[in-house]
């Protein structure tokens, strides 16, 4: 038998442990909350990475790396920055054997020494908008961690942008935001909702943080990329300041925008099932995978042979690989890639050979349903058209489970049914006591206000005030 995982259905978070150590993604590091990126998971990333960096770069960014050290004195600059990330802080005292000076923090995030950089870089509107991204590492101390989820350190890209004026500034910020819309739907196939965090909920020392937010298959939402608008809190702290069009000095605007290998880690949650990973055919790392069927010496010469040639004819379009281990039967290996969640397998048997066939088997679709069998001559197209199909399809099962879930409760006693089935996207009077509250009594919190909603009026869920927006409430990771 083929490694299992438990089934999705009898336990949500050992299943998810479960398929992230045995399709290798990731595993434990000595340390407590870090985590190693497997060969297969690094791999998802990077592909990730690749539609993300493509993205950046169409919108006028560039690629740049910031040291890991930073002084201790530069987080301490912005008051609301410090307090926010004070408690996650890894910090470092001892440097070639000797106390330092001054203590140095592994950067959380890297407002503060880009900052710094950017007060030394910008003179004149000339300058600006300077549109910089990272790929980098950052550690924030967590006590309670899992894989990909929540991670001592992580691996994400944080990109910081600096503006002459507002409107800019607040242009890019929505931008960013639609990037990684794009990235979930287009990439991901997961469907997100684009909104603003409440004031409890947003960034150390933003003005306004945008997230965009997702349905995982256990129904609790996860943030999966965040953009944020710091006016000129930034500038001020770090002095970055440009002489503009009429010759007169003034701070720049600035935004940050980020997005980790968290990602990763909903994917997993938002597609995978029973038996185990179910990837999108964009990101996966193997998109699909030949497996001849043979019983004799003989006809094993043949199978592999067609095998092979088939490799070689999809290897231009498709991430695809041969299986031909000798030392496993078909079987096995179609559980063991069903459970990694290559998208499509291609099976050759003797017969098909003879009729110039293959049978292609949708990971997305078990069983017969998801089996077709298709001429060999034109398999090409075949396949190209199934991960495309694969694609879409998976997007719209996602979408149709989170809308199933969404609810729009009449009142507080139906609004905690909702938040423990799903969403809840009801009225709220915009009040931080109200919101604690809300937590307090369901664990739920405010996801995003979300941007696309009808204007309107009504009154808020919990306390019946007057409430000018719709929230989006749910438990989450
Ligand atoms: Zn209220």
């Amino acid at each position: 038998m083929a490694d299992k995982v438990t089934p999705r259905s009898e336990d949500y978070s050992r299943w998810y442990t479960d398929v992230v150590q045995k399709a290798e993604l990731a595993d434990y590091a000595p340390v407590k909350g870090c985590m190693v990126i497997r060969p297969y998971g690094y791999s998802l990333w990077e592909n990730l990475k690749a539609g993300l960096d493509r993205r950046f770069k169409e919108t006028g960014h560039v690629n740049a790396y910031f040291p890991l050290l930073i002084p201790m004195s530069y987080i301490e600059k912005e008051a609301e920055h410090v307090e926010g990330f004070s408690p996650e802080l890894a910090v470092v005292t001892i440097g070639g054997g000797k106390k330092l000076e001054e203590p140095l923090v592994i950067r959380p995030t890297s407002e503060t020494i880009i900052g710094h950089m950017y007060a030394k870089w910008i003179q004149s509107y000339r300058d600006l908008p300077l549109l910089i991204n990272q790929w980098a590492n950052v550690v924030r101390w967590e006590m309670r961690t899992r894989l990909f989820l929540r991670t001592t350190e992580f691996l994400w890209q944080e990109g910081h942008t600096a503006h002459a004026n507002q409107k800019e500034a607040e242009e890019e910020t929505m931008r960013m935001l639609d990037v990684y819309a794009a990235a979930a739907s287009e990439d991901a196939a997961i469907p997100v909702i684009r909104g603003r965090k409440s004031e409890s909920e947003k960034f150390a020392g933003a003005i306004a943080s945008y997230t965009i937010e997702a349905m995982m298959g256990d129904r609790r939402a996860l943030q999966s990329a965040t953009s944020h608008y710091f006016g000129q809190n930034f500038a001020k702290a770090f002095d970055i300041r440009f002489l503009d069009e009429a010759n007169e000095l003034q701070h720049v605007w600035t935004t940050s925008w980020g997005l980790s290998t968290r990602m990763v880690g909903a994917i997993v949650m938002v597609h995978g099932d029973d038996t185990g990973l179910v990837l999108p055919p964009r990101l996966a790392p193997i998109q699909a995978v030949v497996v001849p069927i043979w019983k004799s010496d003989e006809e094993r010469t043949a199978v592999c042979r067609v095998a092979e040639a088939l490799k070689t004819r999809l290897a231009s379009q498709v991430r695809v690989c041969v299986d031909a281990r000798d030392e496993y039967a078909p079987g096995w290996k179609f559980n063991d890639w069903e459970m990694r969640g290559v998208p499509l397998r291609i099976e050759i048997g003797p017969r098909d050979v003879e009729q110039k066939h293959a049978v292609l088997a949708r990971r997305d679709a078990p069983g017969k349903q998801g089996k077709t069998s298709v001429p060999l001559d034109a398999i090409e197209d075949s396949v190209v058209g199934k991960l495309d199909e694969i694609q879409s399809s998976l997007y719209q099962r996602a979408l149709e489970f989170r809308e199933d879930h969404t609810y729009c409760p009449k009142d507080y006693s139906e609004f905690k049914e909702a938040v423990s089935e799903g969403f809840a996207e009801s009225w709220w009077c915009g009040d931080a006591d109200c919101e604690a509250q809300i937590k307090e009594d369901t664990s739920a919190t405010i996801r995003c206000i979300p941007l696309d909603q009808e204007r309107g009026r009504g009154k808020c869920i919990r306390c019946g005030d007057e409430a000018a927006e719709r929230a989006i409430f749910a438990r989450a990771y």
